[in-house]
């Protein structure tokens, strides 16, 4: 299964590819993961990266088709792979297509995450990572039992840089210029699917699932 998952930030595009991943045993390639790895990694283009992550804008589509090609490359990309954040301008999109269909190995589907903004503004701010197992958490929605159980092993929840207001403020402006063109593209090849998610982190991966069936 190669699919394509599309919203927002903060429509749980990360939340549901990890459970989709640890079910169909298909990589999660989530191109924030790789480039906070990068900045993580203190290299010059780590560096460079992270101002601009940190400000909310994209990286250009150069450098990421270079990081998309290397990583779809890999072996356990070869049964497919579920793409998290990528393509983000339609550029991308038109060079991710002309990647696969080199490879021989076209997407089955883009998936539209559809959720409220108000909703979205609730699950960026309170979005937390557990230092200790890279679980995604949420103050608002998540158990104060799972918040514990992070903390009592002596982890960390970690607040992302560009989870704040301003920030956030502009990654929504950029999701709306550059990225939600990307759904009249998808829908014009005829594999855009559209899901509700608004709900719970289950309710929503039911509604997934159905829509991948
Ligand atoms: P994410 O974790 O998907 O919200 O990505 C975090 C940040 O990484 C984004 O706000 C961008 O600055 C950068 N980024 C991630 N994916 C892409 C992409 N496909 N194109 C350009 N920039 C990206």
């Amino acid at each position: 299964m190669r699919i394509v998952l599309l919203g927002a930030p903060g429509s749980g595009k990360g939340t549901q590819a990890k459970k989709l991943m640890a079910d169909k045993n298909i990589p999660q390639i989530s191109t924030g993961d790789i480039l906070r790895e990068a900045v993580a990694g203190g290299t010059r283009f780590g560096q460079k990266a992270k101002a601009t992550i940190d400000a909310g804008n994209l990286v250009s589509d150069d450098i990421m088709l270079g990081i998309i090609s290397e990583r779809l490359a890999k072996p356990d990309a070869a049964d497919g792979f579920i793409l998290d954040g990528f393509p983000r301008t339609k550029q991308q999109a038109f060079d991710l297509e002309e990647l696969l269909d080199e490879l021989g190995t076209p997407l089955d589907a883009a998936v539209l995450m559809d959720v409220d903004f108000d909703v979205l503004m609730k699950r960026l701010t309170g979005r937390r990572t557990c230092s200790l197992t890279g679980k995604l958490l949420n103050v608002y929605f998540s158990s104060q039992r799972e918040l514990d159980a992070c903390t009592d092993a002596g982890g960390e929840l970690i607040h992302r840089e560009d989870d704040n207001e301003e920030t956030i403020a502009n990654r929504l402006d950029v999701y709306h210029s550059r990225t939600e063109p990307l759904i009249d593209f998808y829908r014009k090849r005829r594999c855009l699917r559209i899901v509700n998610a608004n709900g719970s982190v289950d309710e929503v991966y039911e509604r997934l699932l159905e829509a991948l069936a």
